[in-house]
């Protein structure tokens, strides 16, 4: 890098004009050695030292796997994924592998709890995305039992923002669906059936966004389409057991008792005698 006329002007000022003679004839100072960019050598006892190299060798691996395939080749060659993942970011629920989906099935939205609030951009974007754009059939929120995210809503605690305000919108649920989840007294009891509650709000609130709404009513007015799309589940999954539960949910009554509020989109007139 070169140095600029204001980083020499102070230091030849400070000199006078001997020591700016001085100071010129001696040209730049030496410059300071930049560091090596080469990582150094793994310690093989020490698993935090360099996780990277072990992490690039397994996507070696995987890469080499999946050039070999034709069926996982063809899957990456277009983005056009069928399903809608919204899932909590615990590291133990990942969308693919419980699914049994190969990479380019399964297009996935992941955070804390499994959320699914109106002001974040960023899951209302991959709803919109996922709709209009790739036109997933299927959009799957996923709660998780043990979901620390749950628990943390549960305690009187603030867990200072931006989390707590992220975990506010669990609390709202608790009191939305206080007769069912606070009369229960075994603790571990009523975290289970808050991440019940809390999944199939969620999935409600997915009903409730104009994208869904839109897409939804599209289909129903499409001769070819046989089903109304995209469909909406609320599955559970125990992290200890590996199974997904799918929640017994009556989205029909439902969303009817919510139409004044929620509605914002409706067949049209004659679409709804038929
Ligand atoms: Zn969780």
């Amino acid at each position: 890098m070169r140095r600029s006329a204001r980083s020499v002007a102070p230091r030849l000022a400070a000199a006078g004009t001997n020591g700016a003679r001085r100071l010129l004839s001696e040209g730049p100072p030496p410059r300071a050695v930049a560091p090596s960019l080469t990582p150094p050598a793994a310690d093989p006892d020490d698993p935090l030292a360099n996780p990277m190299a072990r992490l690039l060798e397994q996507n070696k691996q995987w890469a080499a796997a999946m050039r070999s395939s034709p069926a996982m080749l063809k899957r990456m060659v277009q983005h056009k994924p069928k399903y809608l993942w919204i899932g909590c970011s615990d590291a133990r629920v990942p969308a693919n592998e419980l699914l049994g989906e190969g990479a380019g099935e399964v297009f996935v939205h992941r955070n804390v709890a499994n959320l699914v609030v109106s002001t974040d951009v960023n899951l209302m974007s991959v709803i919109q995305y996922a709709v209009t754009a790739l036109k997933v059939s299927d959009i799957i929120v996923c709660g998780h039992y043990d979901c620390g995210g749950v628990r943390a809503a549960m305690r009187p605690t603030d867990h200072q923002p931006p989390l707590e305000n992220w975990l506010r919108n669990i609390r709202d649920v608790v009191w939305l669906h206080r007769d069912t989840v606070m009369q229960i007294e075994d603790l571990e009891a009523r975290y289970r059936k808050l991440v019940e509650v809390n999944t199939m709000q969620q999935s409600l609130n997915v009903f409730k966004t104009g994208a869904v709404q839109r897409a939804r009513v599209a289909s129903r007015m499409d001769p070819t389409s046989k089903h109304t799309l995209p469909r909406v589940h609320a599955v559970v999954y125990d992290p200890l057991e590996g199974e997904l539960k799918p929640l017994s949910v009556d989205y029909k009554k439902l969303l009817k008792e919510q139409e004044t509020v929620y509605q914002l989109y409706q067949l049209p007139e004659h679409a709804r005698k038929q």
